[in-house]
């Protein structure tokens, strides 16, 4: 009898890996024909400044909705790219697709991607990107990457070099998820930064926690200290962006300001910051 009932244990378990090997196999067949015939969207979340309110920028977002699983979210299939190396075409096809919606919107919008540590490792990195903004046409000052998962160690001075050599492009690079395990201090002081990115996950018990509050104004003070930018994440409420601005956190990202969403969605506050911008960035009037 517990013959019989371990043997089904043992046939069970297994019977749970084959599932769960499966279903990554399974995503990642699905998200390599998915790549192939361009069937990825970007949505765009607007990177507002918690003072003004004014528009500074938006990050892309992939999004991936497959017939089969229906829309998969990117906390699913990115570490299934990044397991299986497809994370470098999805990469490139990200970059690309965010420098050609930049050309369409035009000078004056600032788009930010997320890159894996995977791909800024690699020896192509730099081409690849000089590459996405040289088709569209796009300045290097208009882009920023987002750098998310944790580097290697042996990769980080190789990452640090070809991050260097893309500011020296004018593109400007944020440490994302800072706060969590994903991205630490010593991270900070190795790479050539211009902003961290302040996790979700700190500001979430913001407005009923001294403590959490502490914390995030001591990290601003920190990014402070380093001259860095800060942009804060994962802002719902009222509550929390009055805390954020009495703190003079910088940016702020969230539901609050506008969720991701298709690039149309923003055309016409796009049209408006062009508006704004035109007196100053145009050619002066002509008088008489
Ligand atoms: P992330 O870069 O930290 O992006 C923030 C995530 O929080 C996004 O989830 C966004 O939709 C969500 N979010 C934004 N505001 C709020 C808010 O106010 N409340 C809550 N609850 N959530 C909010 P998403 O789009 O599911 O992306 C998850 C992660 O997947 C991203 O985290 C990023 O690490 C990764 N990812 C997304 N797109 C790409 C990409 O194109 N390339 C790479 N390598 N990674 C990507
Ligand atoms: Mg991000
Ligand atoms: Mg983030
Ligand atoms: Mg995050």
């Amino acid at each position: 009898q517990a013959k019989r009932e371990g043997r089904n244990g043992v046939r069970f378990f297994n019977s749970m890996l084959d599932v769960a090997a499966h279903s990554q196999m399974f995503t990642e067949v699905r998200l390599r024909r998915a790549l192939q015939r361009q069937a990825l969207q970007l949505h765009y979340q607007p990177q507002v400044d918690a003072e003004t309110g004014a528009l500074l920028g938006f990050e892309a977002l992939v999004r991936w909705t497959d017939e089969e699983l229906g829309a998969v979210s990117p906390t699913r299939f990115i570490p299934v790219a990044e397991e299986s190396g497809l994370i470098v075409p999805l990469g490139q096809w990200v970059l690309n697709e965010a420098c050609r919606q930049l050309a369409e919107w035009g000078p004056g919008v600032r788009v930010a991607v997320n890159v894996s540590a995977l791909e800024v490792a690699r020896d192509d990195f730099v081409a690849g990107v000089e590459r996405a903004l040289q088709r569209h046409g796009v300045g290097g000052e208009q882009l920023k990457l987002e750098l998310t998962e944790r580097l290697a160690v042996r990769d980080l001075h190789r990452a640090a070099r070809h991050l260097s050599q893309l500011r020296d492009l004018g593109v400007r690079l944020s440490l994302d998820d800072f706060g969590t395990g994903q991205s630490s201090v010593s991270t900070l002081l190795k790479l050539p930064l211009d902003e961290l990115k302040l996790d979700r996950s700190l500001i979430t018990s913001l407005t009923d926690s001294p403590q959490a509050q502490r914390v995030v104004e001591s990290l601003i003070g920190l990014a402070r200290g380093l001259r860095l930018n800060v942009i804060v994440e994962g802002v719902e409420t009222a509550g929390q962006l009055d805390l954020l601005r009495a703190m003079r956190c910088g940016v702020v990202q969230g539901y609050l300001t506008g969720r991701p969403a298709p690039p149309d969605t923003w055309a016409d506050l796009i049209r408006t910051l062009r508006a704004d911008r035109t007196p100053a960035d145009g050619p002066p009037v002509a008088s008489g």
